[in-house]
């Protein structure tokens, strides 16, 4: 057995249950090309392949659990893995039309967030287990929203599958988990993600003040928006209006 390496956020799913559901939710098919991020010990990944998906490419950062992985999956052809670091991985370079799985590590869990959402052009859908807080901010039923929930449902449709209680992880996390599954919406605003990042990541800056001291009057009224409310006020579709109207 592996160490856990706690700077990895290494925490191992033992549930069998949990484990098929959260496959289960990612509906493969024959055609399919799956890509896992931070495998693990190979739980996720064994269930993947029983569904037998045209290609599952798995992304590990640690070099130990690489190795093992590759001796442990070396009787599938379908499988592949690559030992590097899932927040700087294009997943465009993998091919289109992607499914991406993952019990995901928590310290960068926001980081490959985002890398999805920048990779929305080709991907079917994503299903990955976070902590419940994120997972209730990424589906926006957080009351504090964050920028990223805002910027993650513009351009996805998100469901919060499940919560999932410490104690079917070794070692059991901190904090409650839950089951977030993202599928691009069929119709998005061409907004450059970049920029639109950019925007709300500075209207989200001290989150108190009233949108007249960030924007300009004009782009309020015209986005029917009133001055005096706050970023928390305000719903994804108010964002879009206000970024369409702030681009203009
Ligand atoms: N999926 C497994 C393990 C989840 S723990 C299970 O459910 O049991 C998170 C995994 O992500 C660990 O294996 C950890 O080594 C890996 N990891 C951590 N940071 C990573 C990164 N930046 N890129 C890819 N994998 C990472």
């Amino acid at each position: 057995m592996v160490r856990p390496k706690k700077f990895l956020g290494q925490h191992f799913l033992k549930s069998k249950g949990v484990i098929e559901k959260i496959v289960n939710s990612l509906e493969i098919s024959p055609k399919d090309t799956v890509i896992e991020i931070g495998p693990g010990t190979g739980v996720l990944t064994e269930e993947i392949l029983k569904r037998e998906p045209e290609k599952l490419i798995a992304i590990e950062v640690d070099g130990e659990l690489a190795k093992l992985l590759r001796e442990k999956f070396k009787k599938f052809p379908n499988f592949e893995l690559i030992n590097t670091d899932a927040t700087k991985v294009d997943f465009c370079s993998f091919g289109k039309n992607l499914k991406l799985i993952g019990n995901l590590p928590y310290n960068v869990g926001s980081f490959i967030v985002l890398n999805t959402v920048r990779s929305k052009d080709c991907l079917n859908r994503a299903v990955y287990m976070l902590q419940k807080e994120v997972v209730e901010r990424l589906t926006l039923k957080h009351k504090k929203p964050s920028w990223l929930g805002i910027l993650l449902n513009t351009f996805f449709d998100t469901d919060y599958l499940m919560s999932v209680p410490a104690r079917f992880f070794y070692p059991p996390p901190k904090v409650v988990s839950a089951v977030i599954s993202m599928k691009p919406k069929k119709v998005q605003p061409s907004f450059n993600v970049e920029d639109y990042k950019r925007f709300l990541e500075k209207l989200f800056m001290q989150r108190r003040k009233m949108l007249k001291t960030k924007l300009p009057l004009e782009v309020l009224e015209k986005a029917n928006i009133p001055p005096t409310k706050r970023v928390e006020q305000l719903g994804v579709e108010d964002f879009i209006r206000l970024y369409r109207e702030f681009i203009n």
